[in-house]
């Protein structure tokens, strides 16, 4: 499986300008000083935006309309050195460190246009309505109907007619079928050309003279693709990402926090995968995936289980090792190694292994003064997982 790396509004904007989309004219400050300049440059009315790796500025108090340079440079100094907190962050937030001043666009509707890579699909999907402005999750809630997609074909590209398609689907007036279908196209190509996994814009501005501007731009860019984007993978921001994300990619272990209590700890990423179905389907909740991944000794094992019990959410933790190249030996000695560090963080666990001296990591837990439930097979793990919720 592979993760991606999410980079700065600003800097999605410039990627996007190359590709000919239009932005607003703006540039990015880091201080008071240099917001009232760049608010001097562009002349009245501006918008200061906190930039930080998550959505929901708007309503989390990260994006301020200002008339005055003196009111932009308050803006940025309110913002700047905060932590931003928003529907889509942590409660601790995430840091901000600039601000994008920006020209404050009079638009008259706010429209929606995003791509992202849909496993089902195979390929490309490009997702539009004219119902932007609000999260797209809340419009496919409400008012399913606005909300239109096209599968693009990987060898085609994203066909003129498909662009024009969606344009007329959204309602649009007659002038701007044209800038939109011209605006999907060059979002496709930049999406193609940089490897992202996702790209959106939300909302896309239509002004009453039949243009249309990206008021706010997400990129995401596959990381395993990034050895071939050196620029993109010069943005990286470990201090935007979830601290023990950025740990777990430090060590190469594939982890992503979700929402649940059930710990997870798994080599492979297709077992990982069943592993989370399994305790969904056993009525728990994943507090995350991991993927332990190759090149594995005890070390890095062990970092994998510091890493889940670092996580306060996680109550249980449901480890499912196939052993091969790792040898469940081997993990045993990891998971009892990472115990010894963090003595205190140890949760009850349930403890699949299979393969390669698994009766040797069995027994090691066995005798351990850990509360482990060993187990053979995944529909026991589910009953295991269950009894310790
Ligand atoms: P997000 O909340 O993190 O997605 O940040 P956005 O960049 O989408 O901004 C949130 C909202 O602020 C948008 O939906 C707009 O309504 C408003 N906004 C952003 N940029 C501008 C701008 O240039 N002019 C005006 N008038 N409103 C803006
Ligand atoms: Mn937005």
């Amino acid at each position: 499986m592979s993760l991606c790396m999410k980079i700065h509004e600003y800097q999605a904007k410039e990627v996007l300008a190359r590709y000919g989309v239009p932005v607003p004219r703006g540039r990015v400050a880091t201080t008071p000083e240099q917001a009232v300049e760049v608010a001097r440059d562009l002349g009245g009315r501006v918008v200061v935006k906190a930039q930080v790796h998550a959505g929901g500025r708007g309503k989390g108090g990260g994006i301020r309309v200002v008339s005055s340079p003196e009111e932009a440079a308050e803006a940025a100094e309110s913002m700047i050195g905060t932590r931003l907190v928003t529907f889509q962050t942590g409660p601790d937030g995430i840091p901000v460190r600039s601000v994008l001043v920006e020209e404050a666009v009079e638009v008259v509707s706010e429209l929606y246009v995003g791509m992202t890579v849909d496993g089902a699909a195979e390929g490309v999907v490009v997702i539009a309505s004219a119902a932007g402005g609000v999260e797209i999750e809340e419009v496919v809630e409400t008012s399913p109907e606005s909300v239109l997609s096209v599968a693009v074909d990987p060898v085609l590209g994203l066909q003129p007619f498909q662009a024009r398609r969606l344009a007329y689907g959204m309602g649009l007036a007659p002038a701007l079928i044209r800038p939109v279908s011209a605006l999907l196209d060059g979002l496709y190509r930049a999406f193609e050309d940089n490897d992202c996994s996702l790209v959106e814009i939300n909302p896309l501005g239509a002004t009453a003279d039949g243009r249309v501007l990206a008021m706010d731009a997400k990129i995401t860019v596959d990381d395993d693709a990034l050895f071939r984007h050196t620029g993109l993978a010069g943005l990286r921001c470990p201090e935007q990402v979830d601290a023990l994300e950025a740990e777990a990619d430090e060590h190469d272990i594939k982890y992503v926090k979700l929402g649940g209590d059930v710990g997870c700890i798994v080599n492979g990423a297709g077992l990982a995968m069943a592993t989370m179905d399994m305790t969904t389907a056993a009525g728990a909740a994943p507090a995350n995936f991991l993927d332990i991944g190759g090149g594995t000794d005890e070390v890095k094992v062990a970092k994998a289980l510091t890493i889940v019990m670092s996580d306060p959410d996680v109550k249980r933790v449901l480890i499912n090792i196939f052993g091969g190249i790792l040898r469940c030996d081997v993990a045993a000695r990891g998971f009892l190694m990472a115990a010894d560090e963090m003595p205190d963080a140890v949760r009850p666990m349930v403890v699949r292994m299979l393969g390669t001296n698994a009766g040797e990591g069995r027994s090691l837990l066995a005798g351990s003064d850990l509360n482990v439930t060993l187990v053979d097979d995944l529909n026991e793990a589910a009953e295991a997982i269950r009894a310790l919720g």
